[in-house]
């Protein structure tokens, strides 16, 4: 790990342990990066399609996935924070979702939430597995575990949490990270699909 900081050039190592921290804010983190080695060795692979780390792969944009996302960031300008989410099934969108938090009293209602809640309240759970999820924003700690826990196969996001977090605060751990700690996951994480529109959202 030395010489390696996932924390910008505030950051100066210190001699001997390779990664010191830097800030209580940043120790969390700092922590997780040294239980999982391994997504560091991701962030380092963010540009490669589909190589492995542990619990998740980053990959390369798809062609496709400009026009699904358009359809996410549709549906997180209606919202209540602006953030939507589609999932696509064998091409198609099964399910839409978009921030609910203020009209349905529920902090919970992030639009990957409620996307997939939408799906399993009609559909077997089982169809999720291999899905792709398409988020305007990249998925916080809680949906990043509903979609682990459902078995998606992919998430793509637009903007990310370190992006969101100068709009609005965010809780700073990223979806690779989460995935990592998980070590039945397998799926892959493709970032930044139009991430320029997504938060864009936050001016209107
Ligand atoms: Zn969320």
């Amino acid at each position: 790990m030395i010489g390696i900081c996932r924390c910008g050039p505030r950051h100066a190592a210190s001699p001997g342990s390779g990664h010191a921290p830097h800030g209580q804010s940043n120790d969390r983190r700092w922590a997780l990066s040294r239980l999982l080695g391994a997504g560091l060795a991701g962030v380092a692979l963010m540009n490669a399609p589909r190589q492995a780390s542990a619990g998740a792969t980053r990959m390369a944009p798809l062609p496709s996935d400009e026009a699904f996302m358009r359809l996410a960031i549709a549906e997180a300008a209606l919202a209540d924070f602006p953030f939507g989410a589609v999932i696509v099934r064998e091409g198609a969108v099964v399910s839409t979702g978009r921030n609910l938090g203020r009209t349905t009293n529920d902090p919970t209602a992030h639009g990957e939430m409620v996307a997939i809640r939408r799906f399993v309240a009609s559909r077997p759970a089982d169809e999720l597995k291999g899905a792709t999820l398409y988020t305007s924003g990249e998925p916080c700690p809680m949906c990043m575990s509903a979609i682990l826990w459902c078995g998606l196969g992919r998430v793509v996001y637009a903007a990310s949490i370190e992006e969101l977090a100068t709009k609005l605060g965010q809780i700073m751990l990223s979806s690779q990270a989460v995935a990592d700690a998980a070590p039945f996951a397998n799926i892959a994480i493709t970032g930044g699909v139009l991430a320029d529109e997504a938060l864009a959202l936050f001016h209107n």
